[in-house]
């Protein structure tokens, strides 16, 4: 009985397909298939993202699976679809962008209720291709399954990589490389830029059937609100600030920050050129062409909110009738978003530097450990993680913090304030607050150098272990296992990564 339930539910694909956003109007994509490949083959899938999502990772690493994830076989309750999109592109307007290198394949609810998006990335031209292939190479695609699944064990919201397969065939960038698709999960890819694009085209009924859509997708409680549209906006802004303050936690830097890469649901999307800092500075840009450093580390608050005021643009002439009340109201939800993204940023380093109650000065306090760090060359990642062995000494040989900085005393300066600050608050056993400090900065993170180390093995030498070690170091950040030791290492000066480029 049970199993002819099941049966019953689940299309012969095993992928239970419920696509909402095809049933949006017409406009809104193209509706085609991925373009096969010649040779698929597998890469990897992720287990443990499958089970979340009740999906059979059996099934989708057989043969038949794999033709699925490569797109040579559209499975059954697919609706395949290219999206149509805008956005502002390292600040200039480009009307019609789209997944011109995407198939959204559909919807699947996974056991957590939650409705997320299947898509295979690479999977070939569009009519939103312009001049490119619609392909991928396969460093790219490692790369963004290397990061994404990283910053999903690190808690921050991202979209997520359910495989990667290679396609046996080339594609040519400055050299011919193997091709491969990534399949993207996401709790939605909708886009700032969606919202530009009917915006654009003064298409006042699709914004408000898109708007509806994320609404009861991402935010229902904005449906009740007495301006829906408005609640809409202040939801992306809250997330939007705590997702940005949540990467300057991990020394995250996006690299391209454009609306169209601005996720509604606020997401961390698109890993292009993205990178993590090992030593800290706030003008950090590792993008090969973000030449003005458009999208610099310290940047990326004020460029979110950019993107936002972009939405609220978008948003204006459905918020309110009267055009006076609509633009006083978007107006002060977007003057909030600097307090609300201070307050995301000061819960997110409070952790990291062990607070556990709020002061006035604590800004100031982060304020000044980061100029003492840049000035210092410290790395980011580490200069935290160390902070517990203060409290409680580590067991193995792990630097002082001190020793992190090219002057020492310069930390030892600041320390003194820190524990004075401490001092401050309701006493807690030091074993208990350096826990909490452990569990709030991770000692393992995707270094470039590693997630080079990583591309480089399976691109040239066809050989996947280092991908496969590095994805298992990544599982447990806040670990200190030994044998995870050089995966906490910054780079030796020989292995520092100094630009990224977007491969596209
Ligand atoms: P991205 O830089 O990945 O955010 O992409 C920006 C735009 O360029 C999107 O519309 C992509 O679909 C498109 N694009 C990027 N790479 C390719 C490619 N190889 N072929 C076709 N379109 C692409
Ligand atoms: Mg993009």
């Amino acid at each position: 009985m049970t199993d002819l339930a099941t049966e019953a539910r689940a299309p012969a694909s095993g992928i239970p397909f419920d696509n909402s956003y095809a049933r949006l109007p017409e406009r809104f994509y193209v509706r085609m298939p991925p373009t096969p490949v010649s040779a698929p083959a597998l890469v990897r899938v992720n287990r443990a993202l499958a089970a979340e999502l009740g999906l059979d990772a059996d099934a989708l690493a057989s043969p038949a699976g794999v033709e699925i994830l490569a797109g040579n076989r559209v499975p059954e309750g697919a609706e395949p679809l290219a999206q149509a999109y805008a956005g502002h592109q390292f600040g200039g307007w480009v009307p019609q962008l789209g997944d011109g290198r995407a198939i959204l394949l559909g919807e699947v609810v996974g056991r957590d209720g939650v409705r997320r998006d299947i898509q295979l990335k690479g999977s070939g031209r569009t009519p939103f291709s312009r001049g490119g292939d619609g392909r991928a190479a396969l460093g790219p695609v490692l790369r963004e399954y290397i990061v994404s699944e990283g910053m999903h064990r690190l808690g921050i919201p991202t979209t997520r990589a359910l495989a990667a397969v290679t396609t046996g065939e080339k594609v040519y960038r400055e050299t011919a490389l193997p091709g491969a698709v990534l399949t993207r999960v996401a709790r939605s890819h909708i886009r700032v830029g969606t919202f530009q694009f009917l915006f654009a085209r003064k298409d006042l009924d699709g914004i408000r059937a898109l708007a509806d859509h994320a609404i009861a997708r991402h935010y229902p409680a904005a449906a009740t609100a007495g301006r829906p549209y408005l609640a809409l906006l202040e939801a992306v802004i809250a997330a939007q600030a705590a997702l940005v303050a949540r990467w300057l936690g991990v020394g995250f830097i996006h690299g391209v920050m454009n609306t169209d890469n601005c996720s509604i649901a606020g997401e961390t999307i698109d890993y292009g050129p993205c990178a993590f800092m090992d030593r800290y500075h706030p003008q950090t840009v590792f993008s090969s062409i973000d030449h003005g450093g458009r999208y610099a580390f310290a940047s990326q608050p004020g460029i979110a909110q950019w993107n936002l005021v972009q939405l609220a643009q978008c948003l204006l002439p459905v918020i309110d009738d009267d055009a006076d009340k609509a633009l006083e109201a978007a107006q002060a939800a977007i003057d909030g978003y600097a307090a609300r993204f201070d307050t995301e940023l000061l819960a997110v380093f409070r952790a990291k530097l062990g607070l556990f109650e709020a002061r006035d000065g604590d800004l100031a306090l982060l304020q000044d450990l980061f100029d003492r760090m840049a000035a210092n060359q410290a790395d980011f990642t580490l200069t935290f993680r160390r902070l517990a062995d203060l409290l409680d000494p580590p067991e193995g040989d792990a630097p002082a913090p001190r020793d992190l900085f090219v002057d020492p005393t310069s930390f030892d300066a600041w320390e003194r304030v820190w524990r004075a600050r401490l001092a401050d608050e309701a006493a807690t056993p030091d074993a208990g607050r350096a826990a909490a400090l452990r569990a709030a900065n991770p000692a393992v993170i995707p270094r470039n150098h590693l997630v080079e180390e990583a591309i480089r093995a399976a691109e040239d030498a066809g050989d996947p272990a280092p991908f496969e070690a590095l994805l298992e170091a990544l599982a447990t950040p806040f670990e200190e296992r030994p044998e995870h030791a050089r995966y906490r290492l910054p780079p030796r000066p020989d292995q520092v990564v100094r630009q990224t480029f977007c491969g596209t």
